[in-house]
């Protein structure tokens, strides 16, 4: 009876401290999924840019502050684009499901992303972008949304553990009706874009492509943007062949002050 007793006393001992092991373990792996999943939401994860740098430091100068530099996707001199043609998210893989009237509207507002990395191309040197169809393949994602009010485009970068761009999604919206850009404005939209794509923040003075704000902006890629994108990626574009080896270094300076004539 007693020895009875006591080995029951045994199970009810183990099994309460199995209880209590599973459920620590359970709150375990349940933060580790708490965490990895916030870790992977844009609005609170370190991979998220804010180009809105402090300018204060910089009165009566006229600066483009220089955010990030692209790693060894750009070692070849060519970044892949590709403009997504579908509205909803990851889904919908099949080309065929979309349908003719959308892929024209599409066609105009494609035009004028492609006129903008046209430009961007021919004026950085060393640089080509080619247009690929998988996005896999892609260095940088650009795709239209449905507008959202004060927002005219985002782009988000994304980056290895040394700080170095891996990747760029660049997301243009669009609004409907009445609000809706014209193809200047999306063409300048993206012109601004890319060159956060390109590791560009923003300009603290307006007529600049950089400005945060589109109306106040320019569409023209001035000289400054263009020696800004040489100082962001200095290690690639600036180097004239003499170290074959690629190394890759930071930006040397974390803003560029413009002329200015230019
Ligand atoms: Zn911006």
């Amino acid at each position: 009876m007693s020895v009875q007793s006591s080995s029951s006393n045994i199970y009810f001992h183990l099994g309460t401290v199995f209880m209590v092991v599973s459920i620590a373990v359970s709150i375990f792996v349940l933060t580790v999924i708490w965490k990895t999943s916030t870790d992977n939401n844009p609005t609170n994860n370190r991979y998220f840019n804010d180009y809105d740098t402090n300018f204060q430091d910089f009165a009566g100068h006229h600066v483009i502050s220089i955010c990030c530099t692209w790693g060894e996707e750009l070692a070849d001199g060519e970044l892949t684009f590709m403009i997504r043609e579908d509205d909803d998210d990851e889904d919908s893989d099949n080309q065929d499901s979309i349908g003719t009237l959308n892929r024209d509207s599409n066609t105009i507002k494609n035009e004028a992303v492609y006129d903008a990395i046209e430009e961007w191309d021919l004026r950085i040197e060393r640089l080509t972008f080619r247009e690929v169809q998988n996005k896999y393949d892609a260095d940088i994602e650009i795709r239209f949304k449905e507008g959202e009010s004060n927002v005219a485009g985002l782009t988000r970068n994304f980056y290895d553990r040394y700080g170095l761009i891996t990747k760029s999604f660049v997301t243009i919206y669009d609004r409907g009706f009445l609000f809706a850009f014209n193809n200047d404005q999306i063409e300048q939209i993206a012109k601004h874009e890319i060159g956060h794509v390109l590791g560009l923040g923003h300009a603290n003075f307006d007529d600049s492509l950089m400005v945060t704000r589109i109306h106040h902006g320019s569409g023209t890629i001035s000289d400054c943007e263009i020696q800004a994108v040489y100082e962001a990626n200095h290690w690639k574009l600036r180097n004239q062949g003499r170290d074959t080896h690629n190394h890759i270094y930071y930006p040397n300076i974390q803003y560029l002050e413009c002329n200015n004539n230019v």
